[in-house]
């Protein structure tokens, strides 16, 4: 489906029937699979033949809807994961191992900054976080020897920040290691990394590729432009014989489109199991479906909220990178043109007494530990994923009070200014 556009891609790349075969993806509900020989099934195993033999390791329904999403992002390979933490820890883990370094952003989603800095670290892989505006000579300082990975979100989830793709990939490729970008928030509708310099592209599907709250998923695609043989010596793991899998050397056999989704399904899912089910393969691409129609409301809501806020007198700050006074604005320009996404955070004058009026007051949005599908949610962080912390804690990590993450789903603009402008009395 190469000619053409990623809206027609979002609807019919992947699966693509042969003549008298179902219409829709079908669901291979099935946890294994028969052969008339050992030999033919000996023969996947050495991965000498493509081929499924346990849906641990890799299913069909999984296949059509990865190779839909590889398309969408301009990849050579892709992997569903059982979530986006999977996707995030099998992208790392593929390369890294104990005495490994990663250099990440530091503004990241909450559960990748614990399982780098927490649960990584006690695998024996250390990290460096950077500023997402770090410069030139900054990123590079952070670098080291044992340096393995550059980690970065696109739009970060919750503090909304915009990566300079560019630059970090500049920095990554200059010490010989890939970048990988989680590209959940703006979904490669709104931008692809790729063609920015990233060589590694993560996702929780969870988000608005599924995009109705149905299905928790992960998913990692390979641009297949990193030369891990240039680099032999820092990714032994794609490139010397690998004992545990018949002596394969992946880098070699699969090249570089396909070394790296290889090595992950035949190695990481073996070891570790995380694959997504059939089920919520089929979900999932029921979502990617309408992914190109969905997106640009959800950026329209976005926007319309945002320079409603902005201008509201109880309102204390808005981040928005739409918004013309936001400090990410220029870079959203760059690699966001057509808008980022539905999220838009924002403090409220008040702090803490002022966000439990307005959770309260609202109708239209429901309370929720969830961003980006098709009904508006909300949280305060402070009275909820965060209740433990005293005000001047949460001061000291960024997360006032008085802030509020608003997901604008695909409701009208105007009934979601309504419900927000309502709420907002009550204060
Ligand atoms: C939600 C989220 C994750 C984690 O994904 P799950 O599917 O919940 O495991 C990772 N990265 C970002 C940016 C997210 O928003």
């Amino acid at each position: 489906m190469k000619n053409y556009t990623i809206n027609t891609k979002c609807v019919q790349a992947g699966y693509r029937p042969g003549n008298g075969e179902p219409r829709q993806v079908p669901i291979v509900q099935s946890t294994t699979f028969k052969y008339d020989t050992s030999e033919d099934m000996g023969k996947l195993f050495d991965l000498e033949a493509s081929g499924y033999f346990y849906t641990r390791l890799q299913n069909p329904t999984n296949d059509y809807v990865a190779a839909k999403i590889a398309e969408l992002e301009g990849g050579t390979a892709a992997m569903l994961t059982s979530s986006g933490q999977a996707a995030n820890f099998f992208a790392l883990f593929n390369i890294c191992e104990c005495g490994s370094h990663i250099v990440a952003s530091s503004s990241i989603y909450g559960g990748t900054f614990n399982l780098i800095a927490v649960t990584m670290a006690k695998m024996g892989i250390e990290v460096t976080f950077v500023s997402p505006t770090a410069s030139e000579d900054e990123l590079n300082a952070a670098f080291k020897d044992n340096t393995r990975a550059v980690f970065g979100e696109t739009i970060a989830n919750p503090a909304l920040t915009v990566l300079d793709i560019e630059k970090f990939a500049k920095a990554a490729h200059a010490h010989g290691v890939p970048l990988i970008v989680d590209n959940t928030f703006p979904t490669p509708v709104n931008c692809r990394p790729i063609e920015w310099g990233a060589d590694i592209v993560t996702h929780s599907t969870t988000k608005y590729m599924d995009g109705h709250g149905a299905a928790v998923g992960g998913v990692i695609v390979d641009s297949g432009k990193f030369d891990w043989m240039a680099h032999a010596d820092k990714f032994p793991g794609l490139c010397t014989p690998d004992d545990s899998y018949h002596g394969i050397t992946y880098a070699e056999k699969f090249g570089k489109e396909g070394a790296f989704i290889t090595k992950a399904t035949a190695q990481l899912m073996r070891d570790f199991g995380s694959i997504q089910s059939p089920q919520n393969a089929f979900i999932l691409n029921l979502g990617l479906e309408s992914l190109h129609v969905r997106m640009p409301r959800h950026v329209e809501n976005g926007q319309a909220l945002a320079e409603f806020l902005v201008k509201h007198p109880k309102i204390e700050k808005v981040s928005y990178s739409g918004l013309k006074s936001d400090p990410y604005y220029e870079l959203a320009q760059k690699y966001l043109p057509n808008g980022g996404c539905g999220v838009v955070s924002f403090e409220l004058k008040g702090g803490r007494a002022a966000a439990e009026k307005f959770m309260k007051a609202l109708k239209l949005c429901a309370i929720e530990t969830h961003v980006a599908d098709a009904r508006s949610c909300c949280l305060n962080p402070a009275t909820s994923t965060h209740r433990q912390m005293t005000d001047e804690q949460l001061e000291a990590a960024g997360i006032p009070a008085g802030l509020i993450r608003l997901s604008c789903g695909l409701e009208d603009k105007k009934d979601i200014i309504a419900d927000v402008e309502a709420a907002l009395a009550e204060i």
